[in-house]
């Protein structure tokens, strides 16, 4: 059961093969098992996994049951989840205890799904390496030597272990494709507006979308169709007719046209990652596809852009943790001022703290326009070169990173070196187009490699179908780390 699909595991539940209580219970027990070693979990409560559960093999019971009924679902740690600690791999929220869903979770608990666990993740999702969580560092369940990426390294981790049959997990410049690709899994980051932000703990918010990881693009269809729809309570939720992800999934790929970037494949690629790229390739030359050569001229101003922008936009969303209205509050101090100041001082930790400084750096009066405001209009031309290049071709490939997982502790003191691995990521969250991160083979010391599949707005189903097809013909996505 560890290795099924989700529709394996959904038709077993309504086959009667084992309730969903007996399913919950066996992934809890591979949780405490393998956590110890891992950490991929913050948080895990058994009583309300299987409350969870129970009620689920009610609803199988009264064939009330949709695809994801019965199913455990490891949620990142920054969705808000009613009555469990939700603490964004922060010491700010370490006390925590959400008193309402957040939008993701109330769409889960409706389809009647049961919340396995909080994923662990980077301090309030910066970082690319989980190392800068305040729950300590996740490793890759590949190598242990290495990180699983970040910043949801615990979901990545949590899927590629087999502790849950799906995750969730939250991407501003990276974070759902760059660990999917390091740990070996599947993930992908939806056009922005299309998941709810409510209760979606902010980082950049108008960076930040949330999407599914899991073993593969037919799972990440099923899990799309519960997560995406209209939420008013945020205010940049789209209003749109309902999807199905899993219409196209077997639509042939004959015709179709990937654009390779070249400015990708000129940047710092290393050699393993480039020759899986191109075997990739070959496999969809099979499938009938076609590559064409395209341009995105600004691409490779996307790390500059992108370190402007999501701290500007964190240093705005982090001021309200002050240790007045909720999470973490100094235990002494002198007056008012000073309450804030060991608070925020003894909260976060320095990669957030860096954020926060660069951030109202960029946003002060006299270098707003410079920093700021430039970075906005890059930002413009960034997503115009895609729109460009999806006129010569219906989706781009490349590689998800430039290089296999890296060792812990390897670029923790090099923040540069770090913000480099989301190089070509953060590109699509600048545009706020869809992206998503397929396995496709092993590099360096036996580590994964993802393949990116870049899409126009709102071409999901598209990109799943063509994720979909080359898992067909291939089972990368279906190795296990032993
Ligand atoms: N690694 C990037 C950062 O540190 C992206 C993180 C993310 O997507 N949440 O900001």
């Amino acid at each position: 059961m560890f290795n099924a699909s989700l529709k394996q595991l959904s038709n077993q539940l309504a086959e009667k093969k084992f309730s969903s209580t007996e399913l919950t219970t066996q992934f809890l027990r591979r949780i405490k098992q393998f956590n110890p070693e891992y950490n991929a979990f913050i948080t895990v409560d058994e009583e309300i996994s299987l409350a969870q559960a129970k009620a689920a093999d009610k609803m199988i019971a009264t064939g009330q049951a949709g695809p994801l009924t019965g199913i455990p679902i490891a949620q990142k740690d920054i969705f808000c989840a009613k009555g469990w600690l939700t603490t964004c791999g922060s010491r700010m929220l370490s006390n925590f205890v959400s008193p309402y869903d957040a939008g993701v979770i109330e769409r889960f608990n409706q389809a009647g799904a049961i919340n396995i666990g909080k994923t662990n993740m980077d301090e309030f999702a910066m970082g690319s390496s989980n190392e800068t969580s305040y729950y300590g560092m996740v490793k890759n369940p590949w190598d242990i030597a290495a990180v699983p990426g970040g910043s949801s390294g615990g979901a990545a981790c949590a899927v590629a272990a087999r502790l849950a049959p799906a995750a969730t997990g939250t991407d501003t410049g990276g974070s759902i494709r760059q660990p999917a690709a390091l740990c070996g899994i599947s993930g992908i980051k939806p056009t922005y507006g299309l998941v709810s932000r409510y209760g979606m703990i902010a980082f950049a918010s108008s960076l930040d979308q949330g999407g599914p990881m899991a073993k593969s693009a037919e799972d990440l269809a099923l899990l799309l169709n519960v997560m995406t729809g209209f939420d008013p309570r945020d205010s940049t939720s789209l209003r749109r007719d309902a999807e199905d992800y899993t219409q196209d999934l077997q639509k042939p790929l004959a015709g179709l046209r990937i654009g390779l970037p070249k400015e990708y494949f000129a940047e710092s690629m290393s050699q393993d990652v480039a020759n899986a790229i191109e075997k990739a390739l070959i496999e969809y030359r099979k499938l009938g596809a076609q590559t064409v050569e395209v341009s995105l001229p600004n691409a490779p101003l996307s790390i500059p852009v992108y370190y402007v922008l999501a701290p500007a936009e964190a240093s705005s969303n982090l001021s309200r943790f002050d240790g007045v209205r909720y999470g973490y509050r100094a235990p002494s101090y002198s007056d008012l001022a000073d309450m804030y100041r060991k608070t925020r001082a003894q909260g976060f930790g320095a990669e957030v703290k860096r954020r926060i400084l660069i951030g109202t750096y960029v946003l002060s009066h006299g270098y707003y326009d410079a920093y700021y405001i430039k970075a906005q209009k890059l930002r413009r031309l960034i997503a115009q070169d895609f729109t460009e290049a999806y006129k010569q071709c219906d989706i781009i490939m490349g590689p998800t990173t430039p290089t296999v997982a890296f060792n812990l502790g390897e670029k923790s003191g090099d923040p540069i070196q770090m913000y480099l691995s989301d190089i070509y990521t953060s590109a699509a969250n600048l545009a706020g187009m869809p992206a998503m991160s397929i396995p496709i083979g092993f590099g360096d010391k036996n580590r994964p490699i993802g393949l990116h599949i870049m899409g126009n707005y709102f071409k999901e189903a598209q990109m799943l179908n063509i994720a979909h097809q080359y898992q067909l013909v291939t089972d990368w996505h279906l190795k296990l780390p032993v």
